[in-house]
């Protein structure tokens, strides 16, 4: 059996991250996608457990000391982390996992797991981020200027990944996902095993 690849996928708010993945999930239902604890406070119209699990501080800080998390990081003044446990059970059973995280815990992740694919979800232009963001309306001002911040940041960062896909048309963006998951499997290195499984009753 092929064993599960790890995929990071991250970008600014805005970027359309979200929606790329949840088009890719129904699609692809062999991957796992790593849901996320954060400490911040639930946005309208998001659901416990879909994308996110909310937990307190104290809670995180709790988790952090056991050892729970593969990565973490600290964003906006929240924390988000990754649990190990799932991912590792995941992987195991031969399933892809994907991993959103911000440009951060993505360095620390290919630093610990040397072999991830990262993805860069990048907006088509500065302008329709802002466009998008202000007219998410989930956010106060001061809140859409600091993640206008924090995308600037993080798209100057978008040459540490391994492929950067432009989410303009999103039809498009999620064919260009799973193309990168499907090139990635087909790479020698992730097929190895076929080799001996052919050659086994020659
Ligand atoms: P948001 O608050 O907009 O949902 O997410 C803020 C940022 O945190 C985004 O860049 C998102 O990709 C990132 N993020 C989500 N989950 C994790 C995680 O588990 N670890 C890290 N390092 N970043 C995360």
């Amino acid at each position: 059996m092929s064993k599960g690849n790890i995929y990071i996928i991250s970008g600014p708010s805005g970027s359309g991250k979200d929606t790329i993945l949840k088009e890719v999930l129904k699609i692809r239902e062999d991957v796992f996608f790593s849901i996320s604890e954060i400490t911040r406070d639930m946005r309208n119209g998001e659901v416990e457990g879909e994308k996110y699990h909310f937990i307190s501080r104290e809670e995180f800080k709790e988790k952090l000391a056991n050892n729970y998390f593969l990565e973490y990081n600290e964003y906006s003044g929240n924390f988000y982390g990754t649990p190990k446990a799932p991912i590792e059970e995941h992987l195991a059973a031969g399933d892809d996992v994907v991993i959103e995280c911000d440009v951060n815990g993505a360095k620390a992740l290919r630093k610990l797991l040397p072999d991830v694919i990262s993805i860069f979800i990048m907006p088509p232009s500065f302008e329709v981020l802002q466009k998008r963001l202000v007219g998410r309306a989930t956010e106060t001002t001061e809140q859409v200027e600091r993640r206008m911040n924090e995308a600037l940041n993080e798209i100057r960062r978008a040459d540490e990944y391994d492929y950067i896909v432009v989410n303009d048309d999103l039809s498009l963006a999620v064919e260009d996902f799973i193309t990168v998951l499907k090139s990635n499997k087909l790479l020698l290195k992730n097929q190895k095993y076929l080799i001996d499984e052919v050659l086994k009753n020659a």
